[in-house]
């Protein structure tokens, strides 16, 4: 059957609309819109039946004049997202299930296959989408958009789904006792109160810390991109006793539902070192894509820590050089330590230290630097962990050794290059 049989039939089943016309052999000709394609054949079939040709008003029985309300979807779209800063969209559209009934019944009535030429929700997110584009100047991304446009035709009614915006920067931590993020008070589970009465282990603010790197942080970069809650992604964590130096620590800070995207990153900076006080410090902060997320969390990172030892007994110059060569390079084997959440079941693992240094400060003190990999316990590397940990500093002297204080001086990707450019936006892209 020709093309334009098909067309001649499917216009005896009833009123159809141009556009509905044109979708259902938009695979037989290309270059045209599928209204354009709609209007030629009925010409077309106008001409070669020698019939008048009519315009004609009545409502597509197949679209029930959907197609014609491409522009006023596109506008409801464009005014949902009024107030939203975004470079890329999608749009989207819940169809009532008559409509794809409808499709298939005018593939039926003019004999072609049930999915011959283009469905109507492919063509009604197409058409809508460009003039939305048009509208915005943004652009459309079927991957990870800044907005989803969900239009509902069975409600007429729009629903925008905004996604979230990503700063990616490296923190150091100044002061010890501040963990990363939020550590809820164990004794009420971060309830804040115990049988009915104000929790007395945290004062009833259902927390163990008063602050944290994620609060010091992530408040002011919601603020920024105003946006309804802020979320902090550390590339693993350091103790909270320990400090943060040196190179400082991945993050990414995601913000929900973020009015702004296009934000100045070094004004930024700027406001959250002011808010944080001294406490905690960021830098190199960038725009991100959602994917810096996973990659932070990935991060195979080797460390370096400064450890402050103090031993029970004097320790002379020469065996604590000698142990420190035995270490260096060392595959370590560790049981789960034992200040470790004890209900983890305890199993051993190995970890490489690739370099260890230090200096006696007197016979019974030492500052040590250990160049480790991922996951590595350097407190019980020091200590031993009795015995749990072999060998160790302590183990190999003989003598009982406790860490003081400790400071991560840095935290790299052990691979490739950490901080790719792919991860990253900048502004107004
Ligand atoms: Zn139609
Ligand atoms: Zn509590």
């Amino acid at each position: 059957m020709t093309v334009l049989d098909t067309a001649r039939t499917a216009l005896s089943t009833g009123p159809v609309c141009d556009a509905c016309l044109g979708r259902l052999v938009a695979d037989r000709s290309f270059g045209l819109a599928n209204d354009e394609r709609g209007r030629g054949l009925r010409v077309a079939v106008a001409l070669e039946d020698d019939d008048p040709f009519e315009e004609t008003d009545a409502e597509c029985w197949v679209c029930e004049g959907e197609c014609a309300r491409h522009d006023w979807w596109a506008e409801n779209a464009a005014a949902a997202l009024r107030g939203y800063e975004f470079d890329t969209y999608q749009v989207g559209t819940r169809v009532p299930p008559l409509f794809e009934e409808n499709d298939r019944l005018l593939r039926e009535d003019v004999g072609l296959a049930p999915d011959a030429g283009e469905q109507f929700k492919s063509a009604f997110n197409r058409e809508v989408g460009k003039r939305l584009g048009a509208k915005t100047g943004a652009e459309v991304d079927f991957g990870r958009p800044d907005v989803v446009v969900l239009c509902d035709l069975a409600t007429d009614e729009v629903e925008v789904q905004v996604n979230s915006a990503f700063v990616y920067g490296r923190y150091r931590k100044l002061e010890r006792d501040i963990p990363q993020t939020e550590w809820p008070c164990r004794e009420c589970n971060g309830t804040g109160r115990q049988r009915d009465e104000r929790c007395p282990g945290c004062d009833g603010t259902g927390y163990r810390y008063d602050e944290s790197v994620e609060e010091l942080t992530a408040p002011v970069v919601e603020d920024a991109m105003d946006g309804t809650d802020a979320t902090f992604h550390g590339a693993g964590r350091e103790d909270v006793d320990a400090r943060m130096l040196g190179t400082g620590r991945p993050f990414v800070i995601e913000v929900e539902e973020p009015r702004t995207r296009d934000i100045d990153t070094n004004a930024l900076e700027r406001d959250v070192n002011d808010f944080a006080g001294g406490k905690v410090e960021v830098e190199g902060l960038r725009l991100a894509t959602h994917e810096m997320v996973e990659r932070v969390k990935e991060l195979p990172a080797s460390k370096t820590y400064r450890a402050d030892v103090a031993f029970e007994e004097p320790v002379a110059a020469e065996d604590f050089e000698a142990a420190l060569e035995t270490l260096s390079g060392a595959t370590i084997h560790q049981e789960t330590p034992q200040r470790v959440d004890h209900r983890r079941a305890s199993k051993t693992r190995t970890r490489v230290v690739y370099d260890i240094a230090g200096e006696l400060e007197n016979d019974r003190g030492a500052t040590v630097e250990i160049d480790g990999e991922g996951g590595l316990y350097v407190k019980e590397l020091i200590h031993g962990d009795e015995g749990r940990t072999e060998p160790s500093l302590a183990g190999l002297l003989g003598v009982r050794a406790e860490v003081r204080a400790l400071d991560v001086l840095s935290v790299e990707g052990e691979d490739e290059p950490f901080e790719r450019d792919e991860f990253f936006r900048t502004a107004g892209s």
